[in-house]
């Protein structure tokens, strides 16, 4: 998506060959005309496809998300990342390492935001090893619903996310791809 990838040229950091920082217009101050974008394109993309409830894993989809949820006029669900195990029975949960801080956390749904009905699409900022998405499909399969597709802003293609969700079955669309980061480099896969 030309505008993303615009954006992400002007006002986009590579802090080096695996890190993009984004921070002044998605994950620190976010542009809300861009998301009302981005959220537009996910929403026409997705259309006609029986989708029931956006997904997004906090915080940084939450933005890209909501937008996406109120043009498909869909609910909005965003699993928690807990610091620990929850034993009650009411939650479904799964171990998840996150990319940029190497530390681990229990990605959480309520048993009560999900319906085996439900067909889910899923919004996430990045996609780098698929950690996270991965995280998310296992705590909705384990619902019974299904995770029908995954919309993606910003997918680094030179890591291995896109190849192991497509690899287990599932839809990724991506709005930006990138194809090599380095120290002030960044490039994308239609350049
Ligand atoms: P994955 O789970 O696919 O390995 O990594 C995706 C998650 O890690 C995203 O939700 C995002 O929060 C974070 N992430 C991965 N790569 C980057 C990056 O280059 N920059 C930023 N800001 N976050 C990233």
């Amino acid at each position: 998506m030309k505008l993303l990838c615009d954006r992400i040229r002007k006002d986009g950091k590579a802090l080096n060959e695996s890190v993009l920082k984004v921070d002044s217009f998605i994950n620190h101050q976010v542009d809300p005309q861009l998301m009302e974008a981005l959220g537009e394109d996910f929403a026409r993309h997705f259309q006609d496809r029986g989708i029931t409830k956006v997904f997004t894993i906090e915080s940084s989809g939450i933005a890209p998300a909501y937008v996406t949820a109120r043009f498909m006029g869909l609910p909005l669900v965003i699993l928690k990342k807990q610091t620990s195990r929850i034993l009650n029975g009411n939650v479904y949960q799964t171990k998840v390492t996150s990319f940029t801080k190497g530390t681990t956390y229990q990605l959480t749904l309520d048993r009560k935001y999900i319906d085996p009905e439900d067909k889910i699409l899923l919004i996430d900022d990045f996609l780098a090893n698929g950690e996270a998405a991965t995280g998310a499909a296992t705590v909705i399969r384990e619902s019974g619903a299904e995770l029908t597709a995954i919309g993606i802003l910003i997918e680094k293609s030179f890591q291995r996310g896109r190849r192991r969700l497509e690899d287990a079955g599932y839809e990724v669309y991506s709005q930006a791809r990138i194809s090599r980061l380095d120290q002030g480099l960044i490039e994308f896969l239609e350049d």
